[in-house]
């Protein structure tokens, strides 16, 4: 069976790769990142994901320096995450050259158990406005690890696979939901609480991606959110 490392978060969009990658006969090999990331609690939800897929290893690895290095609200404490999804251009709820850092690691990752292909949930339809989640980048990245890597040079090339890419979210729930993606363990929400808090840009946008799709989502929020219109 050919492996596949999937960047899993703990979040809707790496949940849905991994029901993909599923479905298509991949071995999962997940890896997630603790990157001093406010919602700590998608490495919980990541954790059971992975469980769920009854995954013959799931490799977390630390990456503290994000917090040491900062600038992002959802790796320094004193940035707050916006609430009124009203923030021009790229919020502040970017983390500095995040995906590119990730996809390295993942990189590197599957050279160590010889897979040679890695998917990752970004989309350039609905979301944040990150350039580390666009195709150019994706394209340019996946032409880099080619060209940096043992496994790149020789006759197996790594492919970078990005399925929810031009999907939009109602696209991408209804695809999990059709895949029994196991939504009711992900988790959103950048504040990390309890409850999703249904007020942060990555609340909105699966708020909006189900009511698009139609469907119920089955994680709970603080507020109460109305499905109806
Ligand atoms: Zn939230």
């Amino acid at each position: 069976m050919k492996k596949a490392v999937i960047v899993l978060s703990g979040g809707l969009d790496s949940t849905t790769c991994m029901s993909i990658a599923n479905n298509v006969g991949y071995e999962l090999c997940p890896i997630t990142f603790c990157y001093g990331q406010r919602h700590q609690r998608e490495v919980e939800q990541a954790k059971k994901i992975a469980a769920f897929y009854e995954v013959k290893e799931h490799r977390i690895v630390d990456l503290d320096f994000f917090r040491q290095l900062g600038g992002s609200a959802l790796t320094d404490a004193s940035i707050r995450v916006p609430e009124d999804g009203t923030e021009k251009g790229i919020p502040v709820t970017y983390v500095p050259a995040r995906n590119m850092i990730f996809l390295s690691l993942a990189t590197a990752y599957a050279e160590v158990i010889g897979a040679d292909t890695i998917f990752t949930g970004v989309s350039s339809v609905d979301y944040s406005g990150y350039p580390d989640c666009r195709p150019e980048f994706i394209r340019s990245m996946n032409q880099t690890i080619n060209l940096a890597t043992k496994t790149g040079v020789s006759a197996h090339h790594l492919t970078i696979k990005t399925p929810l890419m031009h999907l939009t979210k109602a696209d991408t729930v209804r695809l999990g939901m059709k895949l029994s993606a196991p939504y009711q363990l992900t988790t959103s929400c950048y504040n990390g609480g309890e409850k999703a808090c249904g007020t942060c840009d990555s609340c909105r946008l699966r708020i909006k991606g189900f009511k698009e799709a139609g469907l119920v989502d089955p994680i709970p929020y603080q507020i109460t959110v109305d499905w109806t219109n």
